[in-house]
This record gives C-alpha cells, sequence and structure tokens, in this order.
C-alpha cells in the first residue's frame, strides 16, 4: 500500500479511509499479519498489523525491504482519450514503468479534461499491483503547444507520427538522456500541431509501425518498446 511518508523503522503508521477498509475486510487483516508499505520517498517497508478496528488499522514498521526505485528518465505525454481507453493508458504506462505520465489537451481531444483524484488512484493501484516502489509523476492535464513552449532543454522529444519517422526501436536505443514520446488523440494531431511538433528543435519522429494505431495502443507499445531498449529491461 502506499500511504504517506516518511517512513522509518519502528514507526507505528495508522491507516484509515478505503486502505483501513481494504485491510480489514478485503485482506482481513489480524494482529501480527505482515503488511509491505511504501511511502514513495524512502522504498518499500515491512510492516506487521498491531491492530485491525472498524475505524483504521494500526501498522509498526519493521525492516526497509527495497529502496525507492529509479525508473529510466522517460515522460509518456498521451493526448487525452475516451475515458477507459485513457484509463488503459494510465494503468500501463504506470506497469510498464514510466517516470512521468503527461496527459496532454490537443484539438481534436475529444475527451478534453480528466479528473486527477480518479487519475491518481488508477495509477496508486497499478503501482500497487506491480510492486513499484514509487509512484509515476501525474502531471495536469496540459494544452500540446503550452508543452512545446516550456519543453525542458535536456529532454528529447519523441513524436509518435503514423506518417512516418525513424524505426522506434533503433531511434530509442541510439538514445542516452531524459526523453519523452507524445501520441495524439482518437483523431491524431491536425496540420498545425503536427508542423508545431516538428519545429521544435528537439523533436524525432519515429514511427511504430506500418499499421495506424489507436492512441492508447501507441502510447503503451511505445513505452514497452523504450523501456526495453532504452530502459530497465536489460
Ligand atoms: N491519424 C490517425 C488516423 O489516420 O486514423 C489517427 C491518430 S491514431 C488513432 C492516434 C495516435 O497514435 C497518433 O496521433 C500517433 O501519435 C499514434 N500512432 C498511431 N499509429 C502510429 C504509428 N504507426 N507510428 C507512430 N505513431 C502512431
Amino acid at each position: 500500500l502506499f500511504v504517506p511518508g516518511p517512513l522509518a523503522a519502528g514507526a507505528a503508521v495508522a491507516i484509515e479511509g478505503g486502505q483501513a477498509h481494504y485491510l480489514a475486510k478485503v485482506m482481513r487483516v489480524a494482529p501480527g499479519d505482515a503488511v509491505v508499505l511504501c511511502d514513495d520517498m524512502t522504498g518499500e517497508w515491512a510492516a506487521a498489523v498491531v491492530s485491525a478496528g472498524k475505524r483504521d488499522v494500526v501498522l509498526e514498521l519493521r525492516e526497509q525491504l527495497r529502496a525507492r526505485e529509479d525508473v529510466p528518465d522517460f515522460w509518456l505525454c498521451a493526448a487525452l482519450l475516451k475515458k477507459p481507453n485513457f484509463d488503459l493508458v494510465l494503468e500501463k504506462a504506470t506497469e510498464l514503468g514510466v517516470r512521468r505520465i503527461q496527459p496532454m489537451v490537443t484539438r481534436r481531444c475529444v475527451a478534453d479534461k480528466l479528473n486527477p483524484e480518479r487519475a491518481r488512484t488508477i495509477v496508486t493501484e497499478a503501482a500497487e499491483q506491480c510492486a513499484r516502489t514509487a509512484l509515476p509523476e501525474l502531471a495536469p492535464a496540459t494544452r500540446l503547444d503550452t508543452l512545446l513552449r516550456d519543453w525542458p532543454q535536456d529532454r528529447a522529444l519523441f513524436f509518435a507520427d503514423e506518417q512516418g519517422g525513424e524505426p522506434a526501436a533503433a531511434a530509442f536505443a541510439a538514445h542516452a538522456g531524459p526523453a519523452a514520446l507524445l501520441v495524439g488523440p482518437e483523431g491524431g494531431f491536425d496540420d498545425g500541431e503536427r508542423a508545431a511538433i516538428r519545429a521544435h528543435p528537439q523533436a524525432r519522429a519515429i514511427t511504430l509501425g506500418p499499421r495506424i494505431l489507436r492512441g492508447e495502443t501507441a502510447g503503451i507499445a511505445g513505452c514497452a518498446l523504450w523501456m526495453a531498449t532504452a530502459g530497465d529491461w536489460s
């Protein structure tokens, strides 16, 4: 479970709300049971249940199990998609190990806003399921032109372009340093957006093959390819 930190050996942690309900009613923990906690700061800890009441579950921290992970400095900048499809992107990008998920608003986005609390829950549950010891950063939904204007100097901007580009595997494998992948919405980037992205000095267009992928497919495949060629899957 991800809980507010920082955690330290011997500390007592009181879990309340939905997490307490999950522990007490779903997992039906009892005093002495072992629970694994993360605080997204210090890493992963073993804890023991001290008490499991109606209102809260009290745990005592034992030893640290794993340090906070240092995932590749890779961002997925994904145009907002219809809710179930963007939910999939949030979940799978978290499992695949991205550093940051940057929801993007573009002119052809069908959905133009994201519920941040709901997105945070999806990302946190995905991180707990795949045993990450750090949460991906979840940035607020931001317009494409703002992202391009404020793009960090040191970060490569790989542009997933169904109209063509460098083969992604070779481009990713050859790149060292911070990077990001930009993926468009159901209707793609419009001509003005495509020109603005291509005009960016750090932009490199990459292709994910000869077929037109759905936005969620392109985002998930792009993240997997990055982790396999330049990330932490070696
Ligand atoms: N323009 C597309 C069409 O003709 O249907 C619509 C966009 S596609 C559904 C969603 C996004 O996925 C695109 O904006 C692009 O970023 C990415 N994408 C899809 N297929 C791709 C491919 N073969 N190579 C690279 N990116 C791709």
